[in-house]
């Protein structure tokens, strides 16, 4: 009999997968190693964007504080008091998120009426390619990855961003960023349209690695993006970028990688 397996989220889901015992720098290191011995060879690396190389944080902080400046929010009070307060790391995955560290109720009626007021606010906003300006580049993220475009390797840029809203925008950050971007071996695919599933976006580009070849590492902030392609790729690397991540359950696996930051490529 087969069971269905169980899936977690978030914290559970971490807590569930077997992780290689490794620090930060021994993962990447391991990832530019394996590139290397691949060199030669057809061989790519999948890098997610969003939470994975670039904190999005600081981008969802300047519109709510754009939101806070507007009249939608002055029946608010409370909840302008506390964005105005707001510390960057209490910006979190989800609006939900933001407000539960804020200490902020999301159950009253009134704060529900913020909430869909801020989302709709936020939701206007933030997949655009003029707000992709307020993101950040991790720290060292940049550094690593041009030391992996170094081993002759193939960078797939990969991510639920859209094409009509924020393409522009994201090619101009890359070159911005300095990550290796409008030179040799160097793809992004984007979703051809904002309504499109990010996991099926994610799981299709696996028909584009094929037509490279071996597939070395991903890089993933969500797990069920994570599994996913580890499920296609079983050979790979898969290293999962423990930054923020939504509610999404997925199932757990071992002999993934994990790391938190790139900083020791600063
Ligand atoms: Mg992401």
């Amino acid at each position: 009999m087969t069971k269905t397996p169980t899936e977690f989220s978030r914290k559970a889901w971490i807590e569930a997968c077997r992780f290689h015992d490794l620090d930060n720098r021994k993962v990447l290191d391991q990832v530019i190693e394996s590139a290397r011995k691949l060199s030669g060879e057809k061989a790519a690396v999948l890098l997610d964007l969003d939470s994975t190389l670039y904190e999005v944080g600081p981008r969802t902080a300047k519109i709510l504080q754009e939101w806070n400046a507007s009249p939608s929010s002055r029946e608010f009070p409370e909840v302008r008091e506390a964005i105005e307060r707001m510390k960057p790391e209490q910006v979190g995955y989800s609006l939900e998120d933001t407000f539960y560290h804020l200490a902020l109720n999301t159950q009253t009626p009134s704060a529900q009426a913020a909430l869909k007021s801020m989302k709709s606010f936020w939701g206007a906003r933030f997949f655009t390619n003029e707000y992709l300006d307020f993101d950040h580049a991790y720290p060292g993220a940049a550094e690593f990855v041009k030391e992996l475009y170094k081993t002759g390797i193939e960078l797939i840029y990969l991510t639920g961003r859209d094409e009509p809203g924020m393409g522009q925008g994201t090619r101009k950050r890359l070159l911005q960023d300095g990550f290796p971007w409008e030179v040799a071996r160097t793809h992004l695919l984007l979703k051809r349209d904002f309504h499109l599933d990010d996991l099926e976006h994610k799981a299709g580009a696996a028909n584009y690695v094929h037509g490279i070849g071996h597939l070395v590492a991903s890089f993933e902030n969500e797990p069920p993006n994570l599994i996913a392609l580890s499920d296609i790729f079983e050979q790979s690397m898969h290293v999962f970028v423990d930054t923020v991540y939504s509610e999404r359950a997925a199932r757990p696996k071992d002999g993934l990688y994990r790391i938190t930051d790139y900083r020791s490529f600063v």
